[in-house]
């Protein structure tokens, strides 16, 4: 007999991640694999983080300093905001984790967000005895903010939107976001989950207006949250913060397992920081590539909309399963969107200059039949 699992966990349905290109090889019996399924850095691991990581190898048999305090200097530094109000995790995963544990009641409280959104919100609430409610994104996937605001109630402790969306792109100006944090019902946070700002133009930014605001004491119900595994190129080593009032952050800091952001890590998360070359030729790369990508898939019949992030929604004129699936059998992959209730769409990655024509000639060849 297993051990008593909760009741309301047995019907658990996991995260869907990307699938990887070990698993693709080894399914489709294939020596090279494009991966654009999981918004990855397209440049890869920048040369001067890897040359961290190796002269720091030896260090993995100690533990890192509890807190990460040097590398929180160093980000409050780059960030321009006080140390105590940054928490860093394993992942912005783990700050989404933390966050709903720490301010909402199992069987009591409730978190809001759109539908489709990014699929760790649900997880974690799930796992966390915490009532999750969504709401349906607009058609053109914009955001219908009084629908959002309808609701969150007195018993709402989270509010979650990603500016730029996921899996959709689009993004909404900090101004706006910064009025719609002012109409929440007074116990409710509004977390914004920023992992693909850094590749948006910055009026969308909320971090500018979130300083400007704390200084005077005000804006305290807005928690922002970045990540390393885009633009920093640091996925695999799995490194995310969140920016919020320290009052809050002060309650994170104690909670949080204590070891949760290993050496390397920190180490590879403060090279990272300071690499303004790697920066910048991700930043061009993305804006480039997604010029392309937008511009050939259109030109093959898709519909791709606007995007802030590194990837992009495309409704393709052909069954996404079918493409997904064709697309797989030579050695490419994008994400299917089934699992967030999107099947007639997929998301595609921006990829560096060979990987985005590799794909635009897959794309070809299989809407052409070939
Ligand atoms: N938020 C959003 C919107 C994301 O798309 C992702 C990663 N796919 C994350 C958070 C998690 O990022 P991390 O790798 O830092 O856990």
């Amino acid at each position: 007999m297993i051990p008593p699992i909760r009741p309301d966990i047995l019907d658990f349905t996991p995260y869907v991640a990307g699938r990887s290109i070990d698993e693709i090889k080894a399914a489709y019996n294939l020596n090279s694999v494009i991966k654009l399924a999981s918004n990855e850095n397209p440049l890869g691991t920048s040369p001067r983080v890897q040359e961290v990581i190796c002269k720091n190898a030896g260090l993995v048999f100690r533990y890192a300093q509890a807190g990460n305090p040097v590398l929180r200097n160093a980000l409050a530094h780059r960030l321009g905001v006080p140390a105590d109000c940054l928490v860093c995790g394993n992942g912005s995963d783990e700050i989404i984790d933390l966050l709903i544990r720490v301010l909402a009641r199992p069987g009591k409280d409730t978190i809001v967000a759109f539908n489709p959104c990014f699929s760790m919100y649900k997880v974690q609430s799930k796992l966390c005895g915490v009532e999750f409610r969504q709401v349906p994104l607009n058609k053109d996937f914009s955001f219908p903010w009084d629908d959002l605001l309808g609701a969150a109630d007195e018993h709402t402790r989270i509010v979650f939107v990603t500016n730029p969306d996921n899996p959709s792109g689009h993004a909404v100006p900090a101004t706006e976001i910064a009025e719609i944090a002012a109409r929440l019902p007074q116990k409710a946070v509004l977390v914004v989950d920023e992992a693909y700002i850094d590749f948006a133009e910055p009026a969308y930014s909320m971090l500018p207006l979130f300083k400007k605001m704390q200084n005077v004491g005000k804006m305290q119900n807005v928690v922002l949250l970045r990540t390393f595994s885009k633009l920093f190129g640091l996925a695999g080593l799995r490194l995310g913060y969140g920016i919020m009032p320290p009052k809050l952050a002060d309650y994170l800091m104690r909670t949080r397992p204590p070891f949760s952001v290993n050496i390397l890590a920190e180490k590879a998360g403060m090279a990272a920081i300071d690499d303004e070359d790697f920066i910048e030729a991700t930043r061009q790369t993305v804006l480039k590539g997604k010029e392309n990508l937008t511009q050939g898939m259109k030109a093959l019949g898709c519909s791709v909309f606007p995007s802030q992030a590194n990837f992009l929604l495309v409704r393709p004129p052909v069954d996404p399963a079918f493409l997904c699936e064709a697309l797989l059998k030579k050695g490419i992959i994008i994400r299917p969107l089934a699992s967030y209730g999107l099947d007639k769409y997929v998301r595609v990655s921006v990829g560096n200059a060979q990987e985005n024509t590799l794909f635009l000639e897959a794309l070809y060849e299989i809407l052409h039949g070939r």
